[in-house]
């Protein structure tokens, strides 16, 4: 027996979808939009602002990285007094936890275009930050009705936050292999968006208007954030919410660093999970070749890099086993340090 749990949403993918947003708005039967989308964004949202016309209610131009409840209540403030009966988002992961928010405080209806992989338009998740603190919560109210998917809005980010971006949503397929709730639905998303990832990141730092790569890319996070969204994520998520919450490390990047290491310390204890992972990638062991992938990529290989103290790593260690995340190798001390000790120095895995 397995349990698969779909979260509905109505997808347009494809390339030149922008085009769609003011239709999908009035599928919704919405009328009085309120358009949010940060500097990255301007000239999509300036598209779209022209696009919506009449149904356009007002603007809020300055999402926030982990979703401060201070912005969100400026926004709020807009929502009221423009009486606004949907949510456009227009960027990243940043732009959708502030539509999210909204969302969970009034059950307005969302539609997200999202301009990176972080994934997070496929979750019922969100997570908020106040006094320093960052908690998150699951709610149906949070999940988007609409996700349009524009190819064309991709061909601009630049080729680090790409890398790092697309190594974050192969890091929500890799745990979903091996979560507590995987079941062969699930599987098969991580899978595709293993695969899909290993072959796109290479050309896209090639050549980042690589419109097949793009392509692929992008579809591989909707698959990859949808993993993030049905099932339950272990060690890798941990370490990463540890390492941005208390020590303010960068969310993609820290990703993009811890995730081979997590990948060994779970190996011997998710070993079907690492084979199949193997597979995709058409290489004899999972965690060195997600290592050598990352290596060969203009991305941060350590975490002294981006700011880590080697005297932080064992407070982080202690942070990271406190309450750990249902895992399929224990987490201990020891082991979580001298894990965290390698992705600090950037070593391969043995
Ligand atoms: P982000 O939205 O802050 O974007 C990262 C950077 O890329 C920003 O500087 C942004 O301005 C820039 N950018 C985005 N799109 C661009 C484009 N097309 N061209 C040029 N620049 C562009 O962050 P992110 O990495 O997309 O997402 C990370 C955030 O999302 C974190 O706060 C994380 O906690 C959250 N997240 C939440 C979930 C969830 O399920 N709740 C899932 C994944 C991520």
């Amino acid at each position: 027996m397995f349990t698969y749990t779909a979260n509905p949403a109505r997808v347009v993918f494809g390339s030149g979808t922008l085009a769609v947003v003011p239709d999908e708005v009035q599928r919704l039967d919405a009328s009085r939009v309120l358009l949010v989308a940060g500097k990255s964004a301007a000239k999509a949202a300036g598209q779209t602002a022209d696009a919506l016309g009449p149904l356009l209610a007002a603007r809020f131009g300055e999402p926030a990285m982990h979703t401060p409840v201070d912005v969100t209540e400026r926004a709020l403030a807009l929502v009221a007094e423009h009486s606004v009966d949907c949510v456009v988002a227009i960027g990243g992961g940043s732009a959708t936890g502030l539509a999210k928010a909204l969302a969970l405080r009034t059950d307005i209806p969302q539609v997200i275009v999202p301009t990176t992989y972080a994934g997070s338009e496929m979750t019922p998740v969100v997570g908020q930050t106040e006094h320093g603190r960052k908690t998150t919560q699951s709610s149906p109210k949070v999940l988007p009705e609409v996700v349009v998917y524009d190819v064309d809005l991709t061909l601009g980010l630049p080729v680090p936050t790409s890398l790092t971006s697309g190594v974050n949503a192969m890091a929500h397929a890799v745990e979903a292999l091996y979560s507590a709730q995987a079941n062969p639905i699930v599987d098969q998303f991580a899978l595709e968006a293993i695969r899909l990832l290993a072959a796109a990141l290479p050309r896209i730092a090639a050549d980042p208007s690589d419109v097949d790569a793009r392509t692929d890319a992008l579809r591989a996070a909707w698959l990859a954030g949808s993993c993030l969204g049905s099932v339950g994520m272990g060690l890798h998520h941990k370490l990463c919410h540890t390492l941005g919450g208390s020590f303010g490390l960068p969310h993609a990047e820290t990703h993009t660093i811890v995730l081979p290491h997590a990948m060994a310390y779970n190996a011997p204890n998710a070993v079907d999970a690492m084979r199949r992972i193997a597979e995709a990638l058409g290489a004899p062991d999972a965690p060195t070749a997600v290592f050598d992938l990352i290596a060969s990529l203009p991305v941060p290989h350590s975490l002294a890099e981006i700011g880590l103290a080697e005297g932080d790593l064992a407070k982080a260690a202690e942070l990271a086993t406190a309450a750990p995340y249902p895992n399929p190798r224990e987490l201990t001390r020891d082991g979580i340090e001298d894990l965290l000790r390698h992705a600090w120095s950037g070593t391969r895995p043995a």
